[in-house]
């Protein structure tokens, strides 16, 4: 045995880990040919090396003659995997890479590491046996195999699918929310397990172009998402299946649109900001008087607010005070000490503060503006302007 940090002698080596040391010459060849070579040229110039049996190596110690036990072990745990291509990745002891990348560094550093070589011959059988594609970029399965315990785990790509949603009811949160603890549906629970249902994956996230409040209807051309369905053990999904299991579940919520997509999307659906138009029913402490009600709302159509973070909402989000547009407010109807109006605004306005006016802390407001108390009993967003 080497001494720690000393140079493994290349008398210890079996023939293929004495040709990986000159992987990069002679094209065509594998390691094993190499090592011949390299053994009969020396010897033909009076130098005999000596190698020794695989499992006696100091390098691979037999790793090599257990490819086919590797490959039927990875191949009979994927087999409840549906996936085109793959990918592997493996483990060695750190001992095993600094030996072998001193060792080849001595004889110029021509060499491969073995655990390029592992993966390449395992990947070569698993391909041949399954045919199935190996795809260093974007695999549906990459398989890691820890040599040092024989472990091996998947790491399963999930599957994104894009839509829109509608929510026709007022009590269900878009994701599962510490405050509203209580809740058991939310928009991700109900979308998440049909399609789970389909996938046979594990976890689900939705990804949502913004959130709507939760006793706020998403009305309209709906609201952009992305479910994500985590170790997915089925990839192809009939997409108009699980719109019709989502649609028919009685939960009022409806998807269209549907189409796969991929995790560099959710991102983009996340960062996109739209003008949204809100249809509002908004409730006085007394008679609205239509003609000073049409005259205080001009007060805020077309005007830029100022926006203090709401006080419902200060303990999750940063205090600061916001500039926004109210590209248009009209009224809709009004009838005694309630009235509906149509509110087009920037992405980012908190309606509800526009109308109340959050104790002065959203400037102008609605309720300063008329000099009643007026609050928001309903509301609905009816268009996302995309
Ligand atoms: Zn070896």
């Amino acid at each position: 045995m080497a001494s720690p940090g000393a140079i493994i002698p290349i008398s210890e080596l079996c023939i293929r880990c004495t040709g990986r040391i000159f992987a990069m010459e002679g094209h065509g060849m594998s390691n094993t040919e190499r090592g011949m070579s390299f053994i009969q040229s020396e010897s033909s110039q009076g130098r005999i090396i000596s190698s020794v049996e695989p499992v006696e190596c100091a390098i691979c110690h037999g790793i090599f003659t257990q490819l086919d036990l590797y490959a039927s072990e990875i191949i009979q745990r994927l087999s409840e995997f549906e996936f085109s291509s793959f990918l592997l990745g493996s483990t060695f002891p750190e001992e095993t890479i600094n030996n072998e990348s001193l060792l080849q560094g001595s004889y110029g550093s021509r060499g491969e590491s073995i655990k390029k070589e592992f993966n390449r011959e395992l990947g070569k059988i698993i391909e041949n046996k399954l045919k199935k594609e190996l795809d260093r970029d974007d695999p549906d399965i990459m398989v890691k195999i820890d040599t040092r315990y024989m472990k091996i785990d998947f790491q399963v790509k999930s599957i994104y699918i894009y839509g829109k949603y509608r929510k026709f009811n007022r009590i269900m949160p878009q994701t599962k929310w510490i405050k509203y603890s209580e809740v058991k549906d939310t928009i991700e629970s109900i979308i998440g397990e049909k399609l789970n249902m389909l996938t046979g994956g594990d976890l689900y996230y939705l990804h949502g172009a913004g959130r709507e409040d939760v006793d706020v209807r998403m009305l309209g051309n709906g609201r952009e998402f992305i479910i994500e369905s985590c170790n997915p053990r089925i990839r192809k999904i009939d997409l108009a299946k699980m719109e019709e299991m989502v649609n028919s579940s009685g939960k009022g919520i409806e998807i269209i649109d549907l189409s796969l997509t991929t995790r560099t999307h959710v991102r983009k659906i996340k960062e996109e900001k739209h003008a949204k138009v809100y249809m509002a029913t908004v409730t006085s402490d007394r008679e609205i008087e239509k003609e000073s009600f049409a005259e205080s709302i001009s007060g805020i159509n077309g005007k830029v607010i100022y926006q203090r973070t709401p006080l419902r909402v200060s303990t999750s989000r940063s205090d600061l005070v916001r500039e926004r547009k109210v590209m248009c407010v009209s009224i809709e109807d009004i009838q005694k000490n309630s009235a509906r109006l149509r509110i087009e605004a920037e992405a980012g306005v908190y309606i509800k503060e526009l109308i109340s006016g959050d104790h002065g802390r959203t400037n102008p407001n609605l309720s300063d503006l008329s000099g009643m108390k007026l609050i928001i009993s309903e509301l609905d967003v009816i268009e996302i302007k995309r």
